[in-house]
């Protein structure tokens, strides 16, 4: 009788252990996407729901700059693009600025649609852009 509860109790242990070391190696994972915008940003945008998306594609595009959203996926472009603009190389943080390579899926961006400039070159890419609309 004694063994058997020294057994079961020694399993539950294990268990316990098992399950801690699983819930640590998750949180690890989660905490490294999180910790890196370019996963992070990713990572939430696999989580939307088409409700969401189809409100991020119509909502005003002013405000749609000031959704958390956008930060998310201004600062994965600014990541992967090193802080630089993409035309001049410049890389003064406060004067980049996140240019729409095309709008096609805003509120759904890949960091393709997207390019960091300065903004300098972000003026002139709209006034290439519309001059020849
Ligand atoms: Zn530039
Ligand atoms: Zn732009």
């Amino acid at each position: 009788m004694y063994q058997i509860l020294m057994i079961s109790s020694l399993y539950i242990v294990f268990k316990l252990c098992d399950w801690i070391i699983d819930e640590v190696r998750e949180w690890k994972v989660k905490r490294n996407i999180l910790s890196n915008p370019i996963l992070r940003y990713e990572y939430y945008k696999g989580s939307y729901t088409i409700r969401k998306m189809k409100k991020l594609k119509r909502m005003p595009y002013n405000q749609y700059l000031k959704t958390y959203h956008w930060e998310l996926a201004r600062s994965a472009v600014l990541k992967r693009d090193e802080n630089q603009c993409a035309d001049c190389g410049k890389s003064k943080d406060e004067s980049l600025e996140v240019h729409h390579v095309t709008y096609i899926r805003r509120g759904k961006e890949n960091l393709e649609d997207l390019m960091t400039l300065c903004k300098d070159c972000h003026q002139e890419r709209h006034f290439i852009s519309t001059a020849f609309e």
